[in-house]
């Protein structure tokens, strides 16, 4: 990539999308491209190509996806399934026509097999049944990423694929249904804390105390706990992202991950003391628990020489502060 490219981020306003413009603008990119989706729908073959006939990007990144945590995979099933397979189809087939020096697809790790041998490698895909609280999102992710390596071998498309593990960081999504774990939590805990505060402050013969205590002296966490996640900060995706649109043309997909996991449990644990609450925790068995393991085997993209650089605490307290205490 030149530093006067024309670039495409599809997605630029999500949280992998804005982490990427921050990077390529901070490295000294100009000639960056974007469409919010009310621009560009690009679920809309006729104005997908019209976008790149009129726009001839020489790189894309493709990180516009219909994204959500456990519950709104699964929930909206059919969704995640058509949506993400027209956005990928359009930007991925236009990328071709349009003779797109390289393009980059994000997937996730959630294309692996529910039962996997941990850490999960590459190689591992389409050897086993899928977790089915997302399977839909999942394979929309490996038709992109299948779409991508065919494209490379039948027309010889320099097509990347990157599967980043659970991410977390500025511009995620908070809402308490459709969020992944980790906003999730931190939004609980800070809320359940505040509100202890509240009660502090005010009259403890106020009606209002029961039904704030109530609500604030457990927080609700989804499942029993044992699950085990792995979490990368969306700015070491983004530094994986430009080292590999740079120094990678192979068709072979890389994980992106820390190569490190924790249980919820921990998690939780680790988010209640962060945000400084004192209250307990309840778990609510009747939410599912997914996957009970996922996280990546990196050794392929360390090879290569990239590490992700935040560690995990850290992470969480630059986006509690970032989120919350200003
Ligand atoms: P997953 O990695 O695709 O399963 O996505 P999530 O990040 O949504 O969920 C990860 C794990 O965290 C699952 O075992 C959930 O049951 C558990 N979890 C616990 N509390 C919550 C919560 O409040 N929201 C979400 N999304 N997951 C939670």
């Amino acid at each position: 990539m030149e530093k006067d490219s024309k670039i495409y981020i599809a997605g630029h306003t999500g949280m992998v999308g804005s982490a990427l413009v921050r990077k390529l603008k901070g490295e000294g990119f100009s000639n960056l491209i974007f469409r919010t989706s009310k621009e560009l729908d690009l679920k809309d073959q006729s104005a997908v190509t019209a976008f790149f006939k009129k726009e001839k990007p020489d790189y894309v990144f493709l990180a516009a996806a219909k994204v959500g945590g456990i519950k709104a995979n699964d929930t909206y099933r059919a969704d995640f399934l058509y949506e993400n397979l027209m956005i990928q189809n359009n930007v991925i087939h236009q990328s071709y026509l349009g003779q797109v020096k390289k393009l980059l697809f994000l997937g996730s790790s959630c294309i692996y097999p529910k039962m996997a041998p941990q850490p999960i490698k590459e190689e591992y895909l389409l050897t086993g049944e899928l977790e089915p609280t997302n399977e839909p999102y999942a394979i929309a992710k490996i038709a992109g990423l299948k779409l991508c390596e065919s494209y490379n071998r039948q027309y010889g498309c320099n097509f990347i694929s990157v599967m980043p593990t659970n991410l977390y960081g500025p511009g995620d999504n908070y809402d308490p249904e459709t969020s992944h774990v980790l906003p999730a939590l931190l939004r609980k805990f800070h809320e359940a804390k505040k509100a202890m505060e509240t009660v502090g402050q005010i009259a403890p013969t106020s009606p209002a105390v029961k039904s704030i205590k109530t609500r604030s002296e457990l927080v609700e966490v989804w499942g029993n706990g044992t699950p085990r996640r792995e979490f990368l900060h969306v700015d070491d995706l983004a530094e994986a992202c430009f080292f590999l649109m740079q120094h990678y043309n192979d068709t072979q997909w890389l994980n992106v991950g820390t190569g490190k996991d924790l249980s919820i449990k921990d998690l939780a644990e680790k988010i209640k003391k962060i945000t400084g609450y004192r209250g307990g925790i309840t778990w609510d068995r009747s939410k599912p628990d997914g996957t009970p393991r996922k996280v990546l085997d990196i050794s392929r993209i360390r090879a290569l020489g990239w590490e992700p650089k935040i560690k995990l605490e850290d992470g969480i307290k630059m986006v509690y502060k970032q989120k919350f205490r200003n």
